[in-house]
């Protein structure tokens, strides 16, 4: 058998490649506000707040940035990271530029009144159709909130769910910081208590069986901080423990597990004032083998973390490394992670998802990554073929498949 040339190999399967997205925070057109769209909201993410903050020009402070209409906030953003007197060279930056190109618009305008002029000539649902057909991406995974109340009046009231937008239940307001959720809870119908009796277990486990059946939801997702320990007294801890945990195991769906954020270390900063810190994975070792049945979806924002992480997938099978989260989704440490995860897991890892919250990152997150994560594999494919293994391009294609369309779980 000839010699593959693995680069293109691996480029023309992951252009074949439909992409499941496993996060996200998107929301379909049909969910009104929740939709978010165009320059304005993709200029105004927290990201380049928190970038624009570094550089804010002398006479506009960080609290009279905040108290900005969305507009005009997307302004002084674009002329301080964009028109500037420096390069937009930072990922998010790089980004916006990539979702510039990418729609056909000048990135280098001295304003946003192009981009601003395309989105106004989209409906919801047709820049929707736009931003899935040029990202390559087919299905989205959301992070749904029943105990919001604009989303949990959709939920409530019925809508037309977009298929290509899948349902998963969020967590933390039900369980986080106990027993603040009390009140939201019991709104809902569920009779919990304010202390952490059966009744509280067995109404919170009432409450996450009927909302994965009503979202038809494909998995449970909650976000932790780097002190979060199990077994512990803690709270939310104990709640884990009695309620997701078993309802995972008993309704045969993951639970996914996103560690490691401290939050508002800067609360000035409002959505772009959180950091991270490294976790401690003796904590998911235990958890793993406490719960053989469960499929734990982890990722960990920690740099530090991922080599531990990666061992612990080894030794537990059910542990499901995904995704390159956050302050991680920067080429230089995706491509690191890619390697790590080859090297120790081989294909029994999900690469990447998006986090995207604004449609247009779904334009620039994924061909960013693909861009480092797609040299990293055809390497190993040449490393694979050096050592004597014939190689198809039907093997790439099947393995890309797996990597970028949802793994084993979620496909
Ligand atoms: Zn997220």
């Amino acid at each position: 058998m000839a010699t593959l040339n693995t680069t293109e190999a691996v480029q023309k399967a992951v252009q074949a490649q439909s992409i499941v997205d496993i996060h996200t925070h998107l929301y379909p057109a049909a969910m009104g506000p929740l939709f978010l769209g165009g320059p304005d909201e993709l200029v105004t993410y927290h990201y380049l707040k928190a970038e624009t903050s570094r550089q804010l020009p002398s006479d506009i402070t960080v609290e009279a940035f905040n108290n900005m209409p969305t507009d005009k906030q997307a302004d002084v953003i674009w002329s301080t990271l964009f028109v500037g007197d420096s390069s937009p060279i930072s990922e998010a930056q790089v980004g916006v530029v990539t979702v510039m190109s990418t729609l056909g618009l000048n990135p280098r305008s001295d304003s946003l009144y192009e981009f601003r002029t395309l989105y106004k000539d989209h409906t919801p649902e047709s820049y929707t159709d736009l931003v899935f057909e040029k990202s390559g991406v087919g299905t989205v995974y959301m992070t749904n909130d029943p105990l919001e109340d604009v989303e949990g009046g959709y939920w409530n009231d019925g809508f037309d769910l977009d298929p290509r937008f899948r349902a998963v239940l969020r967590l933390d307001s039900a369980l986080m910081n106990w027993p603040a959720p009390v009140e939201k809870l019991k709104a809902a119908g569920y009779d919990v208590e304010t202390s952490l009796s059966h009744q509280t277990f067995s109404e919170i486990r009432r409450y996450l069986s009927d909302w994965v059946k009503k979202m038809d939801a494909r998995y449970m997702a909650i976000s932790l901080p780097p002190d979060f320990t199990y077994p512990s007294e803690e709270s939310t801890s104990t709640l884990m423990k009695e309620c997701v945990y078993p309802t995972a195991d008993e309704l045969d769906i993951p639970s996914a597990m996103m560690v490691g954020v401290t939050r508002q270390v800067n609360p000035v900063l409002k959505d772009g004032g959180d950091s991270l810190g490294s976790w401690d994975i003796t904590n998911l070792e235990r958890i793993a083998r406490d719960w053989p049945n469960v499929t734990f979806l982890t990722t960990i924002l920690s740099r530090e973390d991922q080599h531990e992480l990666c061992v612990t997938a080894r030794k537990f099978p059910n542990v499901l490394p995904f995704g390159c989260w956050w302050f991680l989704n920067n080429p230089s440490v995706i491509q690191e992670m890619t390697q790590e995860r080859l090297e120790l897991l081989g294909t029994s890892f999900i690469p990447q998802h998006s986090d995207a919250r604004i449609l247009d990152q779904l334009l620039y997150k994924w061909t960013h990554s693909i861009r480092t994560i797609a040299p990293v594999l055809a390497q190993k494919y040449d490393d694979l073929q050096n050592a004597g293994w014939p190689l198809s391009e039907s093997d790439i294609a099947r393995d890309i498949g797996r990597f970028f369309g949802g793994g084993r779980v979620l496909a």
